[in-house]
Parts: structure tokens; sequence; C-alpha cells
């Protein structure tokens, strides 16, 4: 897959995010209503779909949500808004508001299908098949954003993808990196991902996603204290 420059135009409450417990359809995650500032999440940083895929609880997310903004919501004025289909039993978007801001189930279960791939990808498996019957029930079917070419000073021309959400962009990372060359290792002591291989600046047979936890984790074998749970969570 051509590596390809992410753009996205976004915008984080400068007053931050709160849980809101919706009984009985679960948690959503929505604005404190502050001033929006704008944000370029994909300018200098590529790792938002691995932090991301490491995502667990609603308080994780929160503090995702925090710094990066919500996930789904193209509305720069305000957060999605979802009603119960009394039929399905489904959330669904909806001018008529009954609960506040974007489901956390639904982007827990987003960051776990994210982390699965990543799993897949470290584990040598057939990522691009797993892929494409994944992307077929779980990815969005509508366009995520558009292609554009740009003048570069350095090579003349680049392809630029602007992505329409947080999370479509984070789409395209995952799709990259997952068809990529490079290799994605999980750090032993952390869980979080990493690149390793040539061109990534860590070796292709690292075990840690930096070396201080290489250190740490030496040291809480030698003490016999338990390793961070993270790095044992749900291996699926
Ligand atoms: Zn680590």
């Amino acid at each position: 897959m051509v590596k390809f420059a992410i753009e996205l135009d976004w915008k984080v409450d400068a007053d931050g995010y709160r849980l809101i417990d919706n009984e009985p359809w679960g948690w959503s995650i929505a604005r404190n209503g502050g001033r929006l500032m704008s944000v370029l999440p994909f300018k200098s940083i590529d790792n938002h779909f691995k932090t991301f895929a490491n995502i667990r609880t609603p308080q994780q997310l929160l503090q995702f949500v925090n710094v990066h903004g919500l996930l789904h919501d193209p509305d720069p004025l305000g957060s999605a808004i979802w009603k119960l289909n009394e039929r399905t039993k489904e959330l669904e978007p909806s001018p008529l508001a009954q609960i506040e801001g974007e489901r956390v189930q639904t982007c827990l279960d987003q960051a776990n299908f994210f982390w699965k791939i990543l799993r897949a990808r470290e584990s040598g498996r057939n990522v691009p098949q797993l892929i494409g019957s994944a992307i077929a029930r779980e990815a969005p079917s509508d366009a995520i954003g558009e292609m554009f070419l740009r003048p570069s000073a350095r090579r003349g021309v680049k392809v630029v993808f602007k992505a329409t959400s947080l999370i479509n962009g984070m789409w395209i990372q995952l799709a990259q990196s997952a068809l990529g060359d490079t290799q994605i290792k999980s750090c032993k002591f952390c869980g979080a991902f990493f690149d390793a291989g040539v061109g990534t600046g860590r070796r292709a047979d690292a075990l840690f996603c930096k070396r201080s936890h290489q250190i740490e984790f030496n040291s809480s074998k030698r003490s016999k204290k338990p390793i961070p749970a993270v790095s044992a969570r749900q291996r699926v």
C-alpha cells in the first residue's frame, strides 16, 4: 500500500469531556461544552491507532478523547446524538435527542478490533484476509475521506488523505500499517504497540517499546513483582 500523509481538521473541547451513565443503555462520552479548539491530530504523530488499540475501559477512552477529541463526531458544534431503535434495540444517530455524546461501548468495540488486528499482525497471521472480513462487518461503509495531490518541496508531489473523522483516519492508519512491510510488536512490559525492523529505529527482534521498559521488566522479574496487567489482558 502506498504510504501517504493523513490529514484531519478536528476539534477538541477546551473544557474536556465527561462520561454519562445512560441507564439502561450504557455509557456515553460527551463534551463539557467549553470552547472548541482546532487541532490537527495527524500532523506529526502517526501512532494514534496504536494508542487507541490499547484502550479497554471508559476511563482510558475519556483520557484519549480529552487529548484528541471525539472519535466519530463530524459536527464542530456539538456531539452526535443517539436514540434507541425500539425494533432492533440498537442505538442510532438521530435528530431526536435521547442520549448525548458517543456510545462508549461502540468505541471500546472498535478499539478491541484494532487490538486484534495488531496482535494478528504481530503473530504473522493472514492479516489482509482478516481485515477484509472484519471490514465487511465493522468498518464504515460510506466515504471515509478524500485523496488529494499536493506540491511538496522535497518530493515534488505528495499524496494526502484527508479523513472525515478521527476514527476514519485511524482506520486508514491501521490499514496502512497492517498491509505495510514493517513489523508490529507489542511491548512485553506495557503492551503498547510499536514498529520494528528496517527503517523504524527498533531492531526486528525488539521486545520492548523503549529501553526503560526493558529495564523495568527485568527488575520486576528479579523482584517477582507482578508486571502491569495491561500486558496480560485479553489475549484473544
Ligand atoms: Zn512499553
